[in-house]
């Protein structure tokens, strides 16, 4: 499979639920000498975001935050976007550019989507829909998901 597997994390309690959803920040400063770093944070990847699949049973307190914890699986998000519906391929793997666009233009946040970099490796999933952009090319919005680069171990 070379869709991204769901990971092991920890989040704070009254946020264990499925289908919940966070972008990952980063780790802060205190997190980096926490024994439970390994764990919590290391899975994660910045910027990226996740969804809760599957609340385990094991409960902790975070000795950074002191608030309880529970053990959950998250998956990264699949992600809707724009690309040029000339690279419109169901099944295709592209690397993902965002689009050049104003600030008005009514498809900014699929563009210019959260969670995604230029050149990640995107697996298109389906086709949404196809429009014109205020630019007047024409563009698809289609459903992704980032494949997993194999240098990341
Ligand atoms: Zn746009």
């Amino acid at each position: 499979m070379d869709n991204l597997e769901p990971v092991i994390t920890f989040i704070a309690k009254n946020l264990a639920k499925p289908g919940y959803r966070f972008q990952h920040m980063g780790e802060s400063e205190k997190c980096k000498t926490c024994k439970m770093y390994q764990v919590c944070i290391q899975p994660l990847e910045a910027e990226r975001i996740y969804e809760v699949v599957e609340i385990l049973e094991n409960e902790f307190e975070c000795p950074i935050h002191e608030e309880q914890i529970k053990v959950v699986r998250v998956k990264e998000t699949e992600k809707e976007v724009v690309i040029p519906t000339n690279m419109t391929f169901s099944g295709a793997t592209i690397s993902f550019q965002p689009q050049e666009c104003p600030e008005i233009c009514d498809f900014r946040k699929f563009c210019v989507p959260a969670g995604l970099k230029e050149g990640d490796k995107v697996r298109i999933i389906d086709t949404i829909k196809k429009a014109e952009c205020s630019e007047g090319k024409e563009i698809s919005v289609v459903l992704v998901a980032r494949i997993p680069q194999e240098n990341q171990t």
